[in-house]
């Protein structure tokens, strides 16, 4: 019998926690993956983006397993994994990358070009994506494990900031990449505060990011067409859940 249960999408509106299949070491059209690794999940966001899904928005098919910001223990891996062990903590990147292609000895890792045979780009959990199943779930596949997971070298350190490291996935280094693309940088007294355009709670990642590094003067503005729609939407990405310790 299935040990898995996950965040399972049924139709517009409605998720449900379902007893979904064991992950196995192979990708979404059958293939043994032996640069995967199996992840116990450790804890997991719900995404802005997973309500595009929920809300009926997009072409998800009920039964698609939702989660793409996800962080876990390895449990399993393949053997030809060399830089990961058995017992590790890891971040799991939201997109899926194999490493080796054009785009992605290019740093486009988003653009995958070998991870979806529909077009470039995969990520767990998500419609049109590849198939990869997503990590809202207590049990996950990983592929190209050495590539995508970055390995957290404490694992006391790492259990108790976890609610902040899950924010590694996607929130956090999304709003990073937003501050590096609209070259926010240290202010001169001349000049004014950058303004960070964009709706709760993305528009705190690129102002988290711009603080980290240092970077002076921003100020955060909701320039959303949308405000909040309800307390759900204000919450996501926070980390909604905690599977296992
Ligand atoms: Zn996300
Ligand atoms: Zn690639």
């Amino acid at each position: 019998m299935s040990k898995n249960r996950g965040v399972v999408y049924m139709r517009p509106g409605k998720v449900e926690v379902r007893d979904i299949d064991d992950p196995k070491l192979e990708a979404p059209d059958g293939r043994r993956i032996e640069h995967g690794v199996i992840l116990k999940v450790i804890s997991t966001n719900i995404c802005g983006s997973d309500q595009h899904m929920v809300r009926g928005r997009t072409t998800a098919m009920p039964g698609l397993v939702l989660g793409h910001e996800i962080t876990g223990q390895v449990i399993e891996k393949g053997v030809d994994v060399e830089m990961l062990d058995i017992g590790d903590i890891v971040s799991v990147p939201f997109n899926v990358a194999c490493g080796r292609c054009r785009c992605c000895k290019s740093q486009d890792t988003g653009v995958c070009l070998t991870v979806n045979p529909s077009r470039a780009g995969g990520a767990y959990g998500y419609v049109d994506m590849g198939g990869w199943i997503g990590g809202q779930a207590r049990y996950v596949t990983v592929p190209y494990a050495d590539f995508n997971l970055l390995k957290f070298p404490d694992r006391d350190r790492a259990m108790e900031k976890i609610r902040d490291l899950t924010m590694l996935s996607d929130i956090l280094p999304t709003g990073f990449h937003g501050a590096i693309n609209a070259k926010v940088g240290v202010a001169r007294s001349s000049m004014s505060p950058a303004p960070v355009l964009s709706a709760w709670p993305p528009r705190l990642r690129p102002a988290s990011s711009a603080r980290l590094s240092s970077w002076s003067a921003i100020s955060t503005r909701i320039a959303s067409p949308m405000p909040p729609r309800s307390a759900s939407s204000r919450s996501t990405s926070m980390p909604a859940t905690i599977w296992a310790k």
